[in-house]
């Protein structure tokens, strides 16, 4: 018996020690366990490369920063446990069945893990060639099946998720929504789909169509030309991060080009380990700023960015993408770590006459997946009298994680509620995040706490001190001035 079979072996009995799970008891573990040959071990097309697996010399380290561990406490919840199960799929020795799916599943993808190895493992690579693994081999149920179908054809393509704004205008505008929430049957019929209702953000006016035009000129003398991708769920959501990403660049030197024909990266459906519509996506961005000659591609959200950055591994198959891939990847920078990098020329404003204390929230996908974390912290601290604060697990997860807030709900809440409270203990009067899913998780979460403490991207901060716009009375009436500006 291998090593990975005992520790799954283990997990899976129970306080006495009676066997819970593994050969015999499958519907204790999970309804599909299924013995059959073809579920024994991964499919042929690229299985957890057993190389990296054999990294992992079982130390333990990483669990003390994995989210799922934390809230979940199994090992088999953690990255070493996982890795043992990845590991026994491989050998035949432990099947791909719902019970293996589940802590597959309750992985965050937030690569936390991977900063903290010292054997330095690509748990990054192992993950993502599981979960398309499980996507086309495991079956679930008929409820999951028709949520992440619905998640998959509507949140990566803007055109469809406008078809659907005006209904849930008019779902927010009846009432309707208020009588919803306050009868809280959703979450008895589905917690997935109460917490997808939850994080509704406001429909405005701007979420209706794409307002920037194709070329945006830079203010003074242009330093650079760069692109900007809108991002699939932040242009209807929160387009003033896009506004105001624009007004920097060019505010600094920079001519913007707003491909207007770009869709959705493909994160999204990366991370859940849709491969084929990921590539399909990557091939249809990769062709939407085709011949514009760039210095860089800016995104301003960083699950995007991260994705983004993988292009040249994602598309490697691909004989006719495989190098345009490469060079669409190489262009791709944040947008902070861009600015850090050429300099801000711009003059910038106190944002009010009193000190401005702030924290900054590390997106995952920033700190973990693009190891950018001192970038934005330069750029806030150029703000005049701007204090920057930092909280405590500062590098731990917030738990929107893409669709994880919706797909795993009470995990995702209870990593909110402890970001949130890290957060407020600094005793910031803002919030800085550059992530739209942290941003609707951070202000779910304090909205549930009843706090008013207003969630800012670090370029509506540059933004507003670039044109001299104070914080008047409170921030949140900065917020309100944002939206209302067309
Ligand atoms: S820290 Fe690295 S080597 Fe140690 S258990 Fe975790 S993944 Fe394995
Ligand atoms: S990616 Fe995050 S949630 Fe997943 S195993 Fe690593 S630290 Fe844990």
């Amino acid at each position: 018996m291998s090593a990975s079979y005992e520790k799954f072996e283990s997990e899976t009995k129970d306080a006495e020690g009676t066997d819970k799970g593994s050969r015999l008891k499958g519907d204790e573990l999970g309804s599909n366990l299924d013995f059959s040959p073809s579920l024994l071990a991964f499919d042929a097309h690229n299985p957890p490369d057993p190389t990296l697996i054999d990294a992992c010399v079982h130390c333990g380290f990483c669990l003390s920063t994995c989210p799922s561990y934390r809230v979940l406490g199994k090992e088999m919840d953690s990255p070493r446990g996982r890795i043992y199960l990845m590991d026994g799929v491989n050998e035949g020795q432990i099947p791909l069945s719902t019970a293996t799916t589940q802590h597959f599943d309750s992985c965050l993808g937030c690569l936390a893990c991977v900063t903290t190895c010292p054997s330095g493992v690509r748990y990054d690579k192992l993950i993502e060639s599981t979960r398309s693994q499980v996507e086309r081999n495991q079956t679930r149920s008929l409820p999951e099946t028709l949520l992440r179908r619905l998640i998959f054809s509507t949140f990566p393509y803007p055109d469809r998720l406008r078809l659907m704004l005006r209904p849930l205008g008019l779902y927010q505008k009846t009432g309707l929504q208020r009588l919803v929430r306050s009868l809280g049957f959703l979450k008895s019929l589905s917690p997935q789909l109460a917490a997808m209702e939850s994080m509704l953000p406001p429909i405005s006016a701007q979420a209706f169509q794409d307002l920037l035009p194709e070329v945006i000129p830079a203010q003074g003398k242009q330093r650079y030309r760069v692109g900007l991708l809108l991002g699939c769920v932040q242009r209807l959501f929160n387009p003033e991060v896009n506004d105001a990403t624009v007004r920097v660049l060019t505010a600094n030197g920079c001519e913007v080009i707003v491909p207007p024909t770009q869709g959705c990266c493909g994160a999204l459906t990366h991370h859940q380990g849709q491969e084929d519509q990921t590539k399909t996506l990557a091939r249809q961005l990769i062709d939407s700023f085709a011949g514009t000659n760039l210095d860089a591609i800016i995104i301003n959200a960083s699950g995007c960015g991260h994705t983004l950055k993988e292009y040249g591994s994602i598309l490697q198959d691909d004989p006719e993408y495989r190098e345009r891939a490469k060079d669409f990847a190489a262009k791709v920078k944040d947008v902070q770590e861009f600015l850090a990098d050429v300099g801000l020329t711009a003059h910038l404003s106190p944002l009010q006459d009193e000190p401005l204390t702030l924290v900054y929230q590390d997106a995952c996908h920033m700190l973990h997946g693009q190891k950018i974390s001192v970038q934005p912290r330069q750029l806030l601290k150029q703000i005049p009298g701007v204090r920057l604060r930092e909280p405590v697990d500062a590098a731990l997860c917030c738990g929107s994680a893409g669709v994880y807030n919706i797909l795993q709900p009470e995990v995702a809440a209870e990593l909110g509620r402890q970001k949130v409270e890290n957060l407020l203990q600094t005793g910031a009067s803002l919030i800085a995040s550059a992530n739209i899913g942290c941003f609707v998780q951070i202000s779910r979460h304090l909205q549930l706490q009843g706090k008013t403490v207003p969630v800012l991207h670090p370029m509506q901060l540059l933004d507003y001190s670039i044109r001299g716009i104070q914080l008047t009375a409170s921030p949140s009436e900065a917020i309100a001035v944002s939206s209302n500006r067309t």
